[in-house]
């Protein structure tokens, strides 16, 4: 479904990807972990383009991403992303934030797009709160709303670049359920985080980079158990 082909990068002087090639097919969910700075977010943006690339090729379902257009946004809705600072509308509802786009861009009725939204809030726990402002829920919440707000546009894709790290730790485990269910659900999604328990309960492949580069890949139980690259035995070692 995604395939990243010899992607360069620089941010001036800085190489922040170097030589990236990986895919990922169809329902398969990809972790990628690595320290600070190794390049993981400018990756996930660089898959939708709100960052462009140097050199190399990145393609969904077949196309390659066109830099600007209506083709591009177009591309764009296949993929949903989700952030680690929520990044809901403060000035509109909780169901409002998850209906706009599907009215707007994909020229839904309000009528059906609100019943498809009460059917994603329900999904990730928080229909009772659809009423509410952002602002009136708290931090799992709103991420549970923000995920539900992405897959209202039926992408192909999710990218979730650290979706629980600014979270207090007793509503981490709500957001990584619905991850969880997601996954177990076929829902194809590349995920950056911290959370080990995750990657090994719901991963396919770990992604590991450090430099900007793809260090290691391997499916979880591999990658956790027996690291084989000196810099991820060393980065295992520090936070497990
Ligand atoms: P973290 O775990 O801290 O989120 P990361 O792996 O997501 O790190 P990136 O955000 O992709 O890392 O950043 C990779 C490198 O690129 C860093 O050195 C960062 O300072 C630099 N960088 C990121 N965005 C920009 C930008 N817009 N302009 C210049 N440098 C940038
Ligand atoms: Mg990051």
């Amino acid at each position: 479904l995604v395939v990243i082909d010899h992607v360069d990068k620089h941010f001036g002087e800085l190489h922040v990807l170097r030589d990236i090639t990986t895919t990922v097919a169809r329902g398969e969910v990809v972790v990628v972990i690595g320290p600070s700075g190794s390049g993981k977010s400018t990756l996930c943006r660089a898959i939708n383009r709100l960052e462009t690339i140097d050199s190399g090729i990145i393609s969904i379902d077949g196309h390659v991403l066109p830099s600007e257009g209506r083709e591009l946004a177009k591309l764009r809705s296949d993929v949903g992303m989700v952030f680690q600072s929520f990044n809901l509308f403060a000035h509109k509802t909780v169901l409002e934030n998850v209906t706009l786009a599907p009215i707007k861009v994909r020229g839904l009725s309000r009528k059906d797009a609100e019943k498809r939204a009460m059917e994603l809030l329900e999904r990730v726990g928080v229909a009772n709160q659809a009423k509410k402002m952002p602002a009136q829920l708290s931090g799992g919440q709103q991420q549970r709303v923000a995920i539900a707000r992405s897959l209202a546009m039926e992408p192909k894709l999710i990218l979730l670049d650290e979706p629980t790290s600014a979270l207090d730790p007793e509503m981490i485990n709500e957001v990584l359920d619905v991850m969880v269910g997601l996954a177990k659900d076929g829902m194809t999604m590349i995920v950056v985080t911290h959370e080990m328990g995750f990657a090994r309960k719901a991963a396919d492949r770990v992604i590991f980079m450090a430099d900007g580069r793809i260090e290691e890949e391997a499916a979880p139980e591999a990658f956790f158990n027996n690291p084989q690259s000196p810099r991820a035995k060393d980065f295992l070692s520090k936070i497990l």
